[in-house]
C-alpha cells in the first residue's frame, strides 16, 4: 500500500512528499477504516480521502458544505486526470446528466454532494447502483449543533452510513474536545472511529503585531509591499471597510469591500472574484470567511484587534493554505481593547460567560503584547510546546525590556488617587505635570502624583498605559466612558510585592516594520510575474481559480529552479503527469523565452556604457554558479544591484568584492574566483 500511495502523491498530484500526518490517515482511509482527522486549514485534508478514492474500488462520495467551492475542487481534480463530478443545484442539466452517465459506466473516482441532496428519497439508490465504497465529510463540525457552521442535512449523513454500510472519515480543523464528541456520536453513531489529531502549528505564516497609530497609512504601507498578492483587511466596523477598500483602490490595488450588511448577491460577486483572481484585496468584517476556500491568500491583515485569541487564529489561518510563505499583520491600540471590552461587557450573555470572554481578549492581549516568540506563546494557549519559531517579528527583533515597576506604581497611583474615574489621556497629563485647565479644575495639580512622572515622555506613557490595559493591570470601565479601573491583577505591583518588565516600544519604534518578504529573490521577480501572467490567461480561458492551473508554491519553485526540459519540469513540486502533458510546454516556454526579457532597471542604467556590457557578462558567470561548479549546491545569485555595483567598481580583490554591496562570504567563495578573473583580463 505504501508504494502506490508514495506513486500516486507524485504522479497524479505531483508533490515530492506527505506533509505531517497526511500518511497515517491516508493509509487508514485507503484500508476502509472509520476515521477523524483533525488537522488545521491547509494542513491538505482533501488530499487525505482523495488519494485513498484513486486506490479503492468503487466511487468515493464527498460530502462538503459550499456548493461553490465544491465545483473549483471537481474542477481541480479534472485538470490533475481524475474522474470526479458534483450533484449540486448548482449545475447545468448537461452537468447533471453527464455525472449521472458517469456514474452508469462506473468511471467515477470521486462524487461531490451537497448535503441537501441527502434529504432526497433517491439518493441512497444512486449511491447503491454506483458502487459507492466510501464516504468522505469534509468540514465534519457542520454536524455540531451548537457551533457556528451548523448545517441540518449533516445530521443525515449517520444515518447513511448505516443504510449503505460502508467506511467513514471525517475531516476538520475544529478540535475542541466537545464537538469532536458530538462528531463521534451523530457521524459514526457512536462507535469509536480512529482519531488523527495534528497540532496547531502553522509555520509558514509569519506572525506580525504593530501597535496602532495611523491604521489607514499603516495597512496601505504594508499593501503596497505585497502589491500583486491575494489578501484580506479584516476592519472591526462596516464603514470602514468601504473607507479603506476605497482607499486601497485610490492607491491602485484591485480591492473590494465585503460585509453583512451588502445584499447576498453583492457578497457572492465579491467571493467569486476572490477565488478566481490571484491579486484581490478584499476589506472585510468577519462576515468574510466560511465562504473562503483559497490555498493562495499570501497575506491577512487586522486593521481591528479580533475578539478574542481563538478569532485571531482562524482568521490569519486563512493565508497560506498551500504552504507557500505567508504573511499577517495584527493593528493594536487602546481603543480596540476599550472597544472590545465594551462589547464583552454590553453583552446579553450571562456573567460567566463574560469573565470567560474576557479572559479570551487577554489572551489575545497578552500575545499582542508578548516580549517572546508569538508562536511559542499562541501555541502553548493552545496546549502544544515549541520552540522559538523565527518566523515571527519578536523572533526577527527581540524586544527590549525595562523594569517598569516605577512608572506602573505611579501610574496606578494616579488611577486611584483621581477615583478611578479617568482615562489615559488625563492620567498621563497629570502624571507628566501637563497643567490643563481640565487639570487645575479638578485640582489634580495639586496630588502628589502631579508631574511624579516627568522622566518619561507621553509617548512612552502611552506605551505603559497600553501594556498596561493589554495586561489587565487596568480595565476601561464601560459604565464610565472608559475611565481606567485598577484590577486585582495590579495589587502585588501597587504593594511593591512584584515587580513588572514592559516593552520598550514607543509608536514611533513600532511603525518601522521589517522588510516584506518577498516571494522570490530580486532576479526572480520578473520570471515569477509572467509565470503568473500565463497562468492567468490559461485560468481565465477555462474559467477556473488561477490555482486550479497551479499553486503559487508551484509558480514560485518554477522561477527559482528554471528547469529548461519537461524532465525538470516534472520535477517541480505541483507538477503531476496530467498537468505536465497540458501546461508544461506553455510554461517551459515562458522559461526559455522570458530568460534575456527587458532588461533590469539596475541594467538599464549601465545602457550604451563599457559598464553595460562588463554586467551582463558578469550576469552569465554568476548563472553559471549559482548552484555552485558543479550544479548541486545551494541556490545563490546576486542581485542587479550588486552586479551593477561590481561591473562600476571593478573591484580587484576579494575584500574588496565583499564590500560591495548584496555582497556576503557565502558569494565571494562561490563567485569570487571567477569574476574577479573576468574583471582583471587583459
Ligand atoms: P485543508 O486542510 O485546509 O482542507 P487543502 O486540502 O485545501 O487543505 O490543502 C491545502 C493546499 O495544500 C492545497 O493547495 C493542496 O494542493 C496542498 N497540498 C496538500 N498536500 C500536499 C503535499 N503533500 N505537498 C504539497 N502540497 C500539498
Ligand atoms: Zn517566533
Amino acid at each position: 500500500m505504501k508504494d502506490t500511495s508514495d506513486a500516486l502523491l507524485s504522479r497524479v498530484f505531483g508533490f515530492t512528499a506527505f506533509r505531517p500526518g497526511q500518511r497515517e490517515i491516508v493509509e487508514a482511509v485507503s484500508e476502509g477504516q472509520d476515521t477523524l482527522a483533525i488537522m488545521p486549514t491547509g494542513g491538505g485534508k482533501s488530499l487525505c480521502y482523495q488519494l485513498p478514492a484513486l486506490n479503492r474500488q468503487g466511487v468515493t462520495l464527498v460530502i462538503s458544505p459550499l456548493i461553490a467551492l465544491m465545483r473549483d475542487q471537481v474542477r481541480a481534480l479534472q485538470e490533475l486526470g481524475i474522474a470526479a463530478g458534483a450533484l449540486t443545484s448548482g449545475n447545468t442539466e448537461g452537468e447533471t446528466a453527464a455525472v449521472h452517465e458517469a456514474l452508469a459506466r462506473r468511471e467515477l473516482k470521486l462524487l461531490y454532494m451537497a448535503p441537501e441532496r441527502l434529504a432526497s428519497g433517491g439518493t441512497v439508490d444512486l449511491l447503491r447502483r454506483a458502487g459507492c465504497s466510501l464516504i468522505a465529510v469534509d468540514e465534519a463540525h457542520c454536524v455540531s449543533q451548537w457551533g457556528h457552521d451548523f448545517r441540518p442535512d449533516y445530521l443525515r449523513i449517520g444515518e447513511l452510513r448505516r443504510t449503505l454500510d460502508l467506511p467513514l472519515a471525517a475531516f476538520t480543523a475544529t478540535a475542541d474536545a466537545e464537538t469532536r464528541a458530538e462528531i463521534i456520536a451523530r457521524l459514526f453513531g457512536g462507535q469509536a472511529p480512529q482519531v488523527f489529531l495534528r497540532g496547531f502549528d502553522r509555520p509558514n505564516i509569519r506572525l506580525n503585531f504593530q501597535v496602532k497609530n495611523r491604521p489607514r497609512e499603516q495597512i496601505l504601507t504594508y499593501a503596497a509591499a505585497r502589491k500583486g498578492q491575494s489578501g484580506i483587511v479584516y476592519c472591526g466596523t462596516r464603514a470602514r471597510t468601504e473607507a479603506l477598500a476605497q482607499a486601497l483602490v485610490t492607491a491602485g490595488h484591485n480591492a473590494r469591500a465585503y460585509h453583512g450588511g451588502m445584499e447576498a448577491d453583492a457578497r457572492r460577486v465579491v467571493e467569486t472574484l476572490f477565488q478566481r483572481e490571484d491579486d484581490l484585496i478584499v476589506v472585510a468584517t468577519v462576515a468574510f470567511g466560511m465562504g473562503v476556500d483559497k490555498p493562495d491568500i499570501r497575506w491577512v491583515a487586522h486593521a481591528d484587534l479580533p475578539k478574542s485569541i481563538e478569532a485571531y487564529y482562524q482568521e490569519i489561518g486563512r493565508a497560506g493554505r498551500d504552504g507557500a510563505p505567508a504573511d499577517t499583520l495584527t493593528l493594536f491600540g487602546p481603543d480596540d481593547i476599550r472597544l472590545r471590552r465594551a462589547q464583552i461587557d454590553e453583552g446579553l450573555a450571562p456573567l460567566e460567560r463574560k469573565q470567560a470572554d474576557h479572559g479570551r481578549l487577554n489572551a489575545l492581549l497578552g500575545l499582542a503584547e508578548a516580549t517572546q516568540c508569538r508562536r511559542q506563546m499562541l501555541l502553548s494557549y493552545f496546549g502544544e510546546e515549541s520552540a522559538a519559531c523565527g518566523n515571527c517579528d519578536i523572533c526577527a527583533n527581540p524586544v527590549r525590556l525595562f523594569n517598569a515597576t516605577t512608572p506602573v506604581r505611579k501610574a496606578l497611583s494616579a488611577v486611584l488617587r483621581t477615583g478611578e474615574s479617568f482615562g489615559a489621556g488625563h492620567l498621563i497629563d497629570i502624571l507628566t505635570g501637563n497643567a490643563t485647565p481640565k487639570v487645575r479644575e479638578r485640582r489634580h495639580d495639586a496630588l502628589p502624583t502631579f508631574a511624579v512622572g516627568k522622566d518619561l515622555s507621553r509617548a512612552r506613557w502611552q506605551a505603559v498605559f497600553r501594556q498596561m490595559m493589554g495586561r489587565d493591570l487596568v480595565r476601561p470601565d464601560p459604565e464610565r466612558h472608559g475611565a481606567l479601573r485598577m484590577t486585582e491583577a495590579a495589587r502585588p505591583i501597587l504593594r511593591g510585592e512584584a515587580e513588572i518588565h514592559l516593552r520598550e516600544d514607543s509608536v514611533t519604534q513600532a511603525r518601522e516594520r521589517p522588510e516584506p518578504r518577498a516571494l522570490v529573490s530580486e532576479e526572480d521577480a520578473p520570471l515569477l510575474s509572467a509565470l503568473k501572467a500565463k497562468r492567468r490567461e490559461l485560468a481565465e480561458a477555462a474559467g477556473v481559480p488561477a490555482y486550479v492551473i497551479f499553486a503559487d508554491r508551484t509558480l514560485i519553485e518554477m522561477a527559482e529552479k528554471r528547469p529548461m526540459d519537461l524532465d525538470a519540469m516534472a520535477r517541480i513540486s505541483g507538477v503531476g503527469a496530467a498537468k505536465l502533458e497540458r501546461y508544461g510546454p506553455v510554461f517551459l516556454a515562458v522559461i526559455t523565452g522570458a530568460m534575456p526579457s527587458t532588461p533590469h532597471p539596475e541594467r538599464r542604467k549601465l545602457a550604451g556604457r563599457e559598464a553595460g556590457a562588463l554586467y551582463d557578462e558578469l550576469q552569465q558567470i554568476a548563472r553559471e554558479l549559482e548552484r555552485g561548479a558543479d550544479g548541486t549546491e545551494k541556490l545563490l545569485t546576486l542581485s542587479p544591484a550588486c552586479l551593477r555595483a561590481i561591473a562600476e567598481a571593478r573591484p580587484s580583490t576579494p575584500e574588496a568584492l565583499a564590500r560591495l554591496r548584496g555582497m556576503d562570504a557565502a558569494r565571494v567563495e562561490r563567485f569570487g574566483e571567477a569574476l574577479l578573473q573576468r574583471l582583471h583580463m587583459v
